[in-house]
């Protein structure tokens, strides 16, 4: 087995014990992305000279025997719409094309002070908008599990990534499901944490209201390392929160009995795949055998939640996207412009895909005064009544078991047509983004070769309980192990 494929915490203790070296862990992801890239396309950018420079380094240290922090040595990709200061940052947009921040994001700060190893900047749909990555203004990312099926989005590049052993761990960020999906379809681990747990500094904003950055890993176990290191108050982000960050390992090693799961009476109705609802029901099973009690809790505002949500995330992203406008950042358009508006026009026309201009065209009218009141207004109380939903569901439960999506991976292309029908794959996710509560998909089954995720949804600041839950279940199955056979997929030899 290469060391690619091994899980962070296998990694460091490996390190401890000096049976092997970081840069030894490096070259194993190098060689596997040179292997896999040219089918799977996951990064938009490499790191391989300063990844290798920082292995080096931290050979070095461990050789006089200093102790490092935890993770120190593992290789890490992060979503390209996280800031990195030198490195181009394009959030898979031709406007960002050649756009070099001149600092770090804060979570990318945090992995830097606490030795882990940038090896690239990984593909997704433009501005995180999508549900597919076929909306990213390069190329599309495939699924390692199968080549001809979306990764999900939009972090799907990093999902991608951690699947086929293109890196160890990764970073995305999620506004409506864009951790929690792509992990999903391509069986990794992904986790949205509560609003204001995790600092969005240096996070180029799609929908600031909903966004959170999380991590995408193999296993829960690594999950709760990667959590440790990057939740935390920042004051240069005004909606972080300060509030205690519990030891997340110790805690998720705590047993499931006694937890009270809920199961939402509605979400097990129409347009949930068959399949899906089988490793619900599994999973339910799993949950009783290791002591939980599972309560029936009733979720009534689902009904309008992707409508509130498509409302509420077009609406600020089209303040938000106001910003690129041909003079402060990235792409402007040539030079035969002759005054300011058309400059920003042309800059803008040729600068941005169809989708995010979709999504600026919607949200520019449902906050035009004509239409306020009755869209967006409407839908802002909309997520009140969501707020509410999960508070009443949360007296009678500590959390919430749910599908990811309705379905598994679809074939690139399938949804491309039809907005409406991409928009769908987003059900499930998007109330834990509208609640600003924590959400966590972990492998939970297959149909027909390929991943089925399972939702836990908690209380506000209670991602320990959903790692401790996820934790019991991943030490009672063994769905998080299977990796996709990348010689059969994909054709290559590992
Ligand atoms: N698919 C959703 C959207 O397109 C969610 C994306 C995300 O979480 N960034 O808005």
């Amino acid at each position: 087995m290469s060391l690619a494929d091994k899980t962070a915490h296998e990694l460091r203790d490996l390190l401890l014990a000096k049976e092997i070296k970081a840069a030894e862990i490096l070259e194993a992801v190098l060689r596997r992305i040179r292997a896999v890239e040219s089918k799977i396309h996951a990064y938009l950018t490499l790191n391989e000279e300063q990844a290798r420079d920082e292995a080096k380094r931290i050979d070095e240290l461990l050789a006089k025997g200093e102790s490092l922090p935890p993770l120190a040595g593992i290789p890490i990709a992060v979503k390209d719409n996280l800031s990195t200061a030198g490195i181009r940052t394009t959030c898979a947009s031709k406007i960002l094309e050649n756009y070099i921040p001149p600092y770090d994001a804060t979570v990318v700060e945090l992995l830097k002070k606490n030795r882990l190893i940038l090896c690239g900047k990984t593909n997704l749909d433009e501005f995180g908008m999508g549900s597919s990555t076929e909306n990213s203004g390069w190329f599309v990312t495939r699924n390692p599990w199968d080549p001809e099926a979306v990764p999900g989005g939009s972090s799907g590049g990093a999902a991608a990534a951690v699947s086929a052993g293109g890196t160890i761990l990764a970073l995305g960020s999620d506004t409506g499901g864009s951790i929690r999906l792509p992990a999903a379809y391509c069986g990794v681990v992904g986790l949205k944490p509560t609003y204001g747990r995790v600092s969005r500094y240096g996070l180029i904003a799609y929908a600031s209201s909903l966004d959170q950055i999380g991590p995408l890993t193999k296993d829960v176990t690594d999950c709760a390392l990667l959590l440790q290191i990057i939740a935390g108050y920042d004051r240069r982000d005004s909606t972080s929160v300060n509030y205690p960050v519990p030891d997340y390992e110790s805690e998720m090693k705590k047993s499931v009995r006694g937890l009270r799961i809920g199961l939402v009476r509605e979400y097990l109705a129409e347009g949930l795949s068959e399949p899906v609802r089988a490793a619900v029901a599994n999973a339910v099973a799993v949950f009783k055998e290791l002591g939980a009690e599972v309560v029936e809790i009733s979720l009534p505002y689902t009904e309008y939640a992707l409508a509130a949500y498509y409302i509420i995330a077009s609406a600020e992203a089209s303040s938000n996207l106001a910003r690129y406008d041909g003079v402060r950042y990235g792409h402007r358009a040539g030079k035969e412009v002759s005054d300011a508006v058309e400059l920003m026009l042309k800059t803008r026309r040729e600068g941005f895909g169809a989708e995010v201009k979709r999504r600026i065209m919607v949200g520019t009218y449902v906050l035009s005064a004509g239409y306020y009141d009755a869209y967006y207004l409407k839908a802002q109380q909309v997520r009140t009544l969501i707020r509410e939903d999960f508070k009443r569901a949360f007296q009678k439960c500590d959390l919430i078991l749910t599908p990811t999506a309705p379905n598994t991976a679809f074939k690139i292309g399938a949804k491309t047509d039809d907005p409406l029908e991409m928009y769908l794959t987003d059900i499930y996710a998007v109330t834990a983004n509208l609640a600003g509560i924590p959400a966590l998909s972990i492998p939970g089954g297959f149909d027909r070769g390929m991943p089925i995720g399972i939702q836990l949804l908690g209380p506000a600041f209670q991602e320990a309980i959903l790692l401790r839950a996820a934790y019991g279940f991943e030490q009672a199955t063994d769905f998080h192990r299977k990796r996709p056979n990348l010689k059969l997929t994909l054709g290559i030899s590992h």
